[in-house]
C-alpha cells in the first residue's frame, strides 16, 4: 500500500507514488525544502515539537520532507509485498554514512563483527582499521560456507553482528541470506545486508529475515549519477524512532533535500531501468565468456558462477554487474579499457551508461594486496556495471576494444 491510501500492486506504481504527499501549495512534485530549520505557530509548539508530543519538522539535520519522501518510498520498495509493517529509512549523505549510522548504533567496544570476505573497498577499510580502533573486532570469513559461518558464531561470542553484502563487489559472489538469517537467529545475533548491487527490485533482504539494511543510492537508486547518498533502513521500527535516531541526529550524516530529490526522481524509473540493465547484461556475459581474450567472467547470472544458485534463489534477476579477467592481466585489461569509445572508464555503478573500472587501483586501492587477491580481487580484474545503451552498441564497443 502507498501513500496515496489506494492499493497499489505493482512494484513500479509503488516506486512512482510511494512515499508522496500533495504540497500545500499544489506543486506536481514534492519540491526541494531548501530551507535549515522549520517555525512554529508559537513558542509553546516550539516546546511540544521538541518533546515529541507534535509530530513536525524541526531542523533538517533531523528530517526534511523532500527527504521524507525518499526515505518513505525506499522503505516502500523494501517491503513490497510483504506483510509486516513498513521498515524505518533515514536517508544519508553516502552509502558510508549509512554503514557508519548501522555501526555506532548497533555495535559498542568489545563487539565483534561478522562478515564475508569481499565487501566494498571503504566497508573492508572500515572492517580492517576503524572498527579495530574502537575496540570492535572484525571476523572476515567466507560466509559461503554456513558450517564455517556456525563455527564462527560458535566459538566467538563476541559477535553482535553479521554484516552482509550481496552480489559483493566487485567479485559479484552472493552469500545466502535466508539462512544467514536464520543462523543468526539461532545464535541471538543482528544482521544486516548492503543490498547496493541488487536493489529492492532484485532482492529484498528484510524478507529473507535480515534486521538492517543499507545502501549505497548513489548507484541504481538514483540511476543518474547525479548525488552521492546512502539510507539506512530498520525493521524494528521502534529501535529506529528511539536510539538509531538519535545515533543518526549525533552523527550528522544526513542527506540534503536537493540530492533526496534527485533521488525521489531517480527511483521513480528504477523497475524499467533495471529491466533494460539486466536484459543487457545477460547478452554482454554471455559474449564475454565465449570470447577468446576473456579467461574469467564473474556474473552471478552464468551458471559456472559459484553462487549462481544462491543468486537465483534469492533474487528476481541476477543484476547487472559483472567483473572480468583478461588472459594477457593487468596490461591487457589497461589497454582494453583505453580503448573504449563509447562506454566509460570511472568509478561507481548503477548509471545509464555501462561503466568499467579497476578495482585494484581504484575502488580496492586501499585493501593491502595479499587480502585483496584472497578474496578474488586479481590485479587483472576489470568491474563492468551494465548501462541501458542498445546492447549491439556495448557489445560493438567491448569488440573493438578487446580484438
Ligand atoms: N556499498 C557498496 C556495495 C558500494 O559499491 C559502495 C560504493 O561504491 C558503497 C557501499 C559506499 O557508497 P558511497 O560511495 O555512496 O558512500
Amino acid at each position: 500500500m502507498a501513500d496515496t491510501g489506494f492499493p497499489l500492486t505493482g512494484f513500479s506504481s509503488l516506486a512512482i507514488h510511494a512515499g508522496h504527499i500533495q504540497d500545500p501549495n499544489y506543486a506536481h512534485l514534492t519540491p526541494i525544502y531548501a530551507s535549515s530549520t522549520f517555525v512554529y505557530d508559537d513558542a509553546e509548539q516550539g516546546m511540544r515539537r521538541f518533546s515529541g508530543e507534535e509530530q513536525g519538522y524541526i531542523y533538517s539535520r533531523w528530517g526534511n520532507p523532500t527527504m521524507s519522501e525518499a526515505e518513505n518510498k525506499i522503505a516502500g520498495m523494501e517491503s513490497y509485498g510483504c506483510d509486516f509493517e513498513k521498515p524505518k529509512a533515514y536517508l544519508q549523505a553516502s552509502g558510508m554514512a549509512a554503514i557508519t549510522t548501522l555501526m555506532l548504533s548497533t555495535l559498542k567496544t568489545g563487539d565483534a563483527i561478522l562478515t564475508h570476505y569481499s565487501l566494498y573497498g571503504g566497508t573492508q577499510d572500515m572492517a580492517n582499521r576503524l572498527l579495530p580502533g574502537l575496540g570492535i573486532e572484525a571476523v572476515i570469513a567466507d560466509l559461503r560456507d554456513l558450517n564455517k559461518a556456525e563455527d564462527v558464531l560458535k566459538s566467538n561470542r563476541r559477535i553482535r553482528l553479521i554484516y552482509l553484502e550481496t552480489p559483493a563487489n566487485p567479485t559479484i559472489q552472493c552469500v545466502d541470506i535466508e539462512e544467514l538469517s536464520k543462523l543468526g537467529k539461532k545464535y541471538g545475533k543482528i544482521i544486516a545486508c548492503d543490498n547496493t548491487f541488487a536493489t529492492p527490485y532484485l532482492q529484498q533482504p528484510f524478507r529473507l529475515g535480515v534486521d538492517f539494511v543499507i545502501h549505497s543510492t548513489t548507484k541504481f537508486l538514483n540511476g543518474h549519477g547525479t548525488a552521492i547518498g546512502g539510507v539506512f533502513l530498520g525493521r524494528d521500527v521502534e529501535f529506529m524512532n528511539n536510539h538509531a535516531y538519535k545515533i543518526f541526529k549525533m552523527l550528522g550524516g544526513n542527506s540534503n533535500p536537493f540530492d533526496a530529490f534527485l533521488l525521489i526522481n531517480g527511483m521513480k524509473t528504477l523497475e524499467v531501468r533495471m529491466d533494460r540493465h539486466c536484459v543487457n547484461a545477460v547478452r554482454i556475459a554471455n559474449y564475454l565468456s565465449n570470447h577468446t581474450a576473456v579467461s574469467k567472467v564473474n556474473y552471478n547470472g552464468l551458471e559456472s558462477h559459484p553462487d549462481y544458485r544462491v543468486a537465483i534463489k534469492q533474487m528476481r534477476h541476477p543484476g547487472a554487474m559483472m567483473s572480468i579477467e583478461l588472459k594477457g592481466g593487468l596490461q591487457a585489461g589497461i589497454k582494453m579499457m583505453d580503448q573504449l569509445k563509447m562506454c566509460t572508464r570511472t568509478v561507481s555503478l548503477g548509471t545509464c551508461d555501462t561503466l568499467l573500472s579497476h578495482p585494484a587501483s581504484m575502488t580496492h586501492y586501499s585493501v593491502p594486496r595479499e587480502q585483496r587477491e584472497q578474496y578474488g580481487i586479481t590485479d587483472g580484474l576489470i568491474r563492468m556495471s551494465i548501462g541501458m545503451e542498445n546492447v549491439e552498441d556495448i557489445l560493438a564497443d567491448l569488440d573493438q576494444a578487446l580484438n
